[in-house]
């Protein structure tokens, strides 16, 4: 029995990959928390059916396996919700798929006690480790009492010592493994997310803007449709941090970017490129309305009181250059530096000043 029992071990341990995704960060953004908590306890009360289906037949009608594992783990993990579905789901497995008897009957009854004895136990507000032992001690005297009851009192003991021996570290490593998992998860999204995030302002960085750009490269013609971007340098920007440190720098920096979001339209990518350097990137948009939006932008900077670590308020201008395909460059290719060569522009004749590449072609023909 030990040996099936060590299957039914391993069956549960590679199952908690699954459930490890069923509480991971894709899935918390996909479902709200009561659907993922009806996810957690049909998948556990599943997998406790299939535990059923390799359980070890004791004597007539009486089955043994660790399937109130499974009950544990949608309590610990999902709350009474989960526990309490696991419970009914396995529970009403075990009266149906086995043949309505008293055994099966009180079987099924005891899977859906533990489920609620297990949720109750879920809302204790003690060390994960201690709660799962505890739902697990509870669950071994449930079902020695229930063995009991059934055949007798020392069949009843046996069992529910080769049980415990087994699912009380099988516990510990459930719970491990799936605390394990989770972190790993949550890591992996921190890293992917900061990877793509420019950590002082919270905007795209640099690799995330070249990914979109490469995308519309590959696009281009495809879709037909415009795209426009804005370069932004702050002028003499040097002289912030000069007068004022490096501190009060980056603090420029950050509202800068809450301007440049708040000015932009919801679905533009706003993105940091290095230093004092921004850009905005526009899907559908043509370069009147870029040179509008950028206009937009140069005067929100302009009028706004950007406050200092010290104290403020202090005022800056920006510079900008247009570029937008396929009014002014043939190709997305050349986006960037016609927007680069604009903002240079921008500079060279006097600076706080939004300049466009020339039109090529005219945006009336390309509407008709
Ligand atoms: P221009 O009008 O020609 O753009 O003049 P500028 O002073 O803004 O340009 P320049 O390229 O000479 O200087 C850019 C300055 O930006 C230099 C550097 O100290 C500052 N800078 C770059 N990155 C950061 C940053 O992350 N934080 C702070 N505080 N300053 C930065
Ligand atoms: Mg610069
Ligand atoms: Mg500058």
């Amino acid at each position: 029995m030990i040996k099936d029992l060590i299957f039914h071990s391993t069956l549960i341990l590679s199952y908690l990959f699954i459930i490890g995704f069923v509480i991971s960060r894709e899935m918390k953004s996909l479902y709200s928390p009561f659907v993922q908590k009806l996810i957690l306890g049909t998948a556990t009360g599943l997998m406790g059916i299939v535990l059923m289906y390799f359980s070890v037949n004791v004597s007539s009608g009486v089955i043994i396996d660790l399937r109130h594992v499974f009950i544990i783990i949608a309590a610990l993990f999902g709350g009474p919700v989960a526990a309490v579905l696991s419970g009914v789901i396995i529970g009403t497995a075990r009266m149906l798929l086995y043949g309505l008897s008293e055994a099966s009957i009180s079987a099924g009854l005891l899977m859906m006690l533990i489920g609620c004895m297990s949720g109750a136990l879920s809302k204790l507000r003690i060390r994960i480790y201690a709660k799962g032992l505890l739902m697990n001690i509870v669950s071994l005297a449930s079902i020695y009492v229930t063995l009991a009851f059934l055949i007798d009192p020392a069949f009843a003991g046996l069992n529910a010592a080769y049980l415990s021996v087994v699912s009380i570290p099988l516990g510990f490593l459930a719970v491990f493994l799936n605390i394990y998992l989770y972190k790993t998860n949550e890591m992996m999204w921190k890293m992917r997310q900061e990877a793509r995030v420019d950590y002082l302002t919270g905007l795209n960085n640099v690799r995330t803007f070249d990914e979109v750009l490469n995308n519309y490269k590959k696009e281009q013609g495809v879709r037909g449709e415009f795209l426009s971007i804005l370069f932004i340098d702050i002028d003499f920007f040097k002289r912030v941090n000069d007068t004022h440190g490096h501190d009060a720098g980056d603090e420029v920096l950050k509202q800068l970017a809450s301007v440049l979001r708040q000015n932009a339209r919801s679905f533009d990518i706003v993105s940091r490129n290095g230093g004092e350097e921004f850009s905005v990137l526009m899907p559908d948009c043509q370069n009147e309305r870029a040179v509008e939006v950028g206009e937009r932008i140069r005067q929100a900077v302009e009028r706004f009181p950007f406050r200092l670590p010290a104290g403020g308020p202090l005022y800056i201008t920006v510079s900008i250059g247009v570029a937008s395909y396929p009014e002014t460059v043939g190709t997305v290719d050349e986006l960037v530096k016609q927007a680069d060569d604009a903002l240079y522009a921008a500079k060279k004749s006097g600076r706080n000043k939004v300049i466009s590449g020339e039109r090529h072609l005219e945006t009336s023909r390309l509407n008709a």
